[in-house]
């Protein structure tokens, strides 16, 4: 219980400062608390450290890269309770399974859930900024960047990066005996974070929407450009980028869940 409580005095100061860094809107940050409290609960201070890794990485990342790229994209907006939910939601659910009906399936989808998304986070964010112009996998070539679907060398490195920091973190919160259990504990979570995140590019590909703007000729992801709306030209129209970041984060979190059902007893 001292646990629980030092950690909810800790989700209600970092809360604050979410809201003082713009990080989060209001109820951004009160979706956040609750959800980090559930997630103590479920998985402890262990995996209340996985969730944080991710987001306070991915946040310090999009603010250096951009401060130093002095990129003309607007700085990090600031998160509403809709996005904490698209990053946080599967973690969350896991976190509710894990209190309701515990199983090592919910620990698994946990942290392969996170791997994935970090691994996106830093993919997309460093891939954008450094990369040069990315391989489209279903057009087989390279495009403008900022179109889904798209990967840069740069940017899949960052993914396997993100992905093996949040798989070293996992060593916490999975049991490891030997030096050889460890080393396969850290090359598989990061290997299925690494997946996640490809299928997140392939849906990216195949399923997103796209639209084409008639106004400076050009394609995009977005319904409106050039503050008029886009016309859709393909995949399927609810498929935005939220849902396809929520969707490769379940894949990666219910293979990771059905692995530790078998790895863990
Ligand atoms: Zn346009």
């Amino acid at each position: 219980m001292l646990s629980l409580s030092l950690a909810m005095v800790g989700l209600i100061l970092i809360g604050f400062l979410s809201l003082y860094k713009r990080w989060l809107t209001l109820a951004g940050a009160l979706g956040m608390i609750i959800m980090g409290i559930a997630i103590v609960y479920a998985f402890h201070i262990a995996g209340l450290i996985a969730i944080f890794l991710f987001f306070i990485s991915s946040n310090l990342l999009t603010s250096v890269i951009r401060r130093n790229q002095r990129t003309t994209k607007p700085s990090p907006e600031q998160r509403n309770l809709v996005q904490v939910l698209a990053n946080g939601g599967w973690p969350l659910l896991a976190a509710l399974g894990q209190i309701l009906l515990p199983s090592p399936f919910w620990l698994g989808f946990y942290i392969v859930s996170i791997t994935e998304a970090t691994a996106d986070t830093w993919a997309s964010e460093v891939g954008s900024t450094l990369g040069k112009a990315p391989f489209h996998l279903r057009l087989w070539r390279r495009v403008p960047k900022g179109l889904s679907g798209a990967m840069t060398g740069i940017g899949s490195l960052a993914g396997m990066l993100g992905s093996l920091i949040i798989a070293l973190d996992s060593l916490t919160l999975i049991p490891h005996d030997s030096f050889k259990n460890t080393l396969i504990t850290i090359c598989t979570i990061a290997l299925l974070g690494w997946i996640g995140q490809f299928v997140d590019t392939l849906l990216g590909a195949y399923g997103q929407a796209r639209y084409h703007c008639t106004v400076c000729d050009c394609f995009t992801d977005k319904s409106h450009h050039c503050d008029k709306p886009a016309h859709h030209v393909g995949g399927l129209r609810w498929m935005t980028n939220n849902a396809v970041n929520g969707l490769s984060s379940l894949f990666a979190g219910a293979l990771g869940g059905s692995i530790f059902l078998f790895w863990i007893n």
